[in-house]
């Protein structure tokens, strides 16, 4: 009896080469408008990738991308991939105030379901950074209307993670109801979870490392890991940008590679969108708080969030209280 593959999820985040948070020292945002684009033709490329191996995806948009490229959103909405949330200008959430975080995630929703024409129901935010000192962002984007959020690495790393973090699909609690986390794939090893999920250590470790570290993956806990690639990833002839030697080796190691290795990936694994994936496992509730944000009621929505969410929130880190996560600051 041939047996079924687990179905699991397929992201990509949807940025420009210099939005990167390893360059954000180096290019500042007024520059962007100065860079040569390349994100709409590398994302068009990986729908098509997708399409010759008829998977479907799920689109973390970053809201400046959705602004400038409004038909981009609409050619990934069109093909039957998910539109989901990448933030509005790459802001670290954790050196972002909560007012800020919730004007620009409301902006960004709302320019999203406009474009694409569907509710917006997935979160990530910019380079993993909902960590233990940024967990009141999960308030706000279950207030907001998001039903899952995939932003946080459960490893210890320099700019990212909460080492302690469950890594299977969890649900956590927010001040208005619980919401569903997937985290990127991790493989225990060691009493470590070692980072097999895509991104730079899909271009760092060889294929068969990954290919049998995910298959690993597949037969434990819920069976189901989320995967996650960038446009920029798929281009080696982008441009140059200065940096540290660490920052600029983890970003243009292996450019070359990375397409090869996802088409094999694509043929060894079975995929869908993380909403697919999530209403599947019973996640998802259908007839939840899926309403789309439109441009005319974003204001008013934004002034609700902001009063409901400090009249619920005395203490900035009481989240970080009730989940006995405060010592897991990596
Ligand atoms: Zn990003």
């Amino acid at each position: 009896m041939v047996k079924e593959r687990p179905i699991n999820a397929m992201s990509v985040d949807v940025e420009d080469y210099f939005h990167v948070s390893a360059f954000r020292h180096s290019v500042v945002r007024q520059d962007w408008d100065k860079f040569p684009a390349r994100v709409e033709r590398n994302t068009d490329r990986l729908i098509r990738i997708f399409d010759r191996s008829s998977v479907k995806a799920t689109f973390f948009v970053l809201g400046w991308v959705a602004e400038k490229y409004p038909n981009l959103v609409r050619r990934i909405a069109d093909n039957g991939h998910e539109v989901a949330c990448h933030g509005y200008s790459h802001a670290l959430v954790y050196e972002q105030k909560n007012t800020t975080f919730l004007q620009e995630t409301i902006r960004a929703k709302a320019v999203l379901e406009e474009q694409a024409q569907q509710p917006v129901i997935g979160y990530r935010a910019a380079s993993w950074s909902v960590t233990s000192e940024s967990l009141w962002a999960l308030d706000i984007l279950h207030e907001v209307g998001f039903q899952y959020d995939s932003s946080i690495f459960p490893v210890r790393r320099d700019i990212y993670g909460i080492p302690g973090s469950p890594r299977d699909i969890h649900q956590r609690p927010t001040n208005s109801g619980p919401l569903t986390e997937f985290p990127p794939a991790t493989l225990p090893v060691f009493g470590r979870n070692l980072p097999v999920g895509g991104g730079g250590y899909f271009r760092l470790y060889p294929y068969a490392f990954t290919r049998a570290a995910l298959r690993r993956t597949n037969q434990i806990g819920s069976c189901r890991f989320m995967f996650y690639v960038h446009p920029w990833e798929i281009d080696p002839e982008q441009p140059r940008l200065a940096a540290g030697i660490k920052s600029r080796f983890r970003h243009y190691l292996n450019l070359t590679r990375c397409e090869q290795r996802l088409c094999r990936l694509l043929g060894d694994f079975q995929f869908d969108t993380a909403r697919n994936v999530l209403a599947e496992l019973g996640y998802l509730s259908i007839h939840g708080k899926t309403s789309m944000v439109t441009s005319y009621d974003a204001a008013a929505r934004e002034q609700q969030t902001m009063a409901r969410t400090n009249r619920l929130r005395k203490t900035p880190d009481s989240l970080q209280a009730r989940e006995g996560l405060r010592g897991d600051r990596g």
